[in-house]
């Protein structure tokens, strides 16, 4: 059967990324996280003084390093890690300051070219499952499969607590839900390549459905995908 590329889109916190690395999984192919790409690119901001204490962002000192970073992934158990400039730093691009940060960051148009074209480098061989907000609409138009994931934005906030009061971080559930509103704003109203559905997405609300559910309806998607693909 001919490899394909599966792009799943969505939302922050709705869960797309636990979808997509479960369909990874099953089928043997290679699981791609862009959103941990721009988490990459605004840790290294932060680390290197181009983001001021009072948020002021240097687009231009971002701009000039960005050919001098190194992004790669290895993959674990539960999906992949991301790698800096040889460094994992899987646990550092989740903070609450780099979320906080990064829609920001992934605004500036530079930061999008390069990374986009990161992305289709690594879609090159076809096998591959990525997730983010543009996928299916900039990074690869001809994605034979395409999918659009939705949540309640309270929905998605409350998934996003728990997982960081799972992880043993203090999270308070409005600050979380603005976080949430804040981001889902930026990404949709950002001129370069902003969150849309493409026409030719399946739409997904998982507002109501457990993760056993999402991923037996993402694996009849991606069955019937392969069989009318030649
Ligand atoms: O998917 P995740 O929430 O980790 O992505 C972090 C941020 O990166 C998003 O809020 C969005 O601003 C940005 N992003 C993007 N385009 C992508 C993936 C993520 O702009 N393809």
């Amino acid at each position: 059967m001919k490899p394909i590329i599966i792009a799943i889109d969505g939302f922050s916190s709705s869960g797309k990324s636990t979808m997509a690395k479960a369909l990874a999984r099953t089928i043997g192919y290679r699981y791609i996280d862009s959103g941990a790409m721009y988490r990459a690119v605004t840790l290294h901001a932060m680390r290197n003084g181009m983001i001021a204490p009072d948020g002021h962002i240097d687009e231009d000192a971002i701009t000039a390093s960005l050919p001098e970073i190194s992004i790669d992934f290895r993959p674990d158990a539960t999906g992949q890690r991301t790698i800096l400039d040889g460094e994992d730093v899987e646990r550092q691009i989740r903070s609450k300051e780099v979320s906080s940060l990064v829609s920001q960051v992934a605004a500036i148009a530079a930061v999008r070219r390069d990374l986009v074209r990161r992305q289709q480098q690594f879609g090159k061989e076809r096998g591959i499952v990525m997730d983010g907000r543009d996928i299916g609409t900039t990074v690869f138009p001809d994605a034979e499969l395409k999918i659009f994931v939705n949540a309640a934005a309270e929905t998605r906030a409350r998934r996003r607590y728990e997982e960081l009061i799972a992880k043993g971080e203090k999270a308070d559930y409005e600050e979380v839900l603005e976080n949430v509103r804040s981001r889902d704003h930026i990404d949709m109203t950002r001129t370069e390549s902003p969150l849309r559905r493409a026409d030719d997405a399946i739409d997904i609300d998982n507002s109501d459905m457990t993760p056993q559910q999402q991923n037996e309806w993402l694996l009849d998607k991606f069955r019937h995908a392969t069989a009318t693909t030649d």
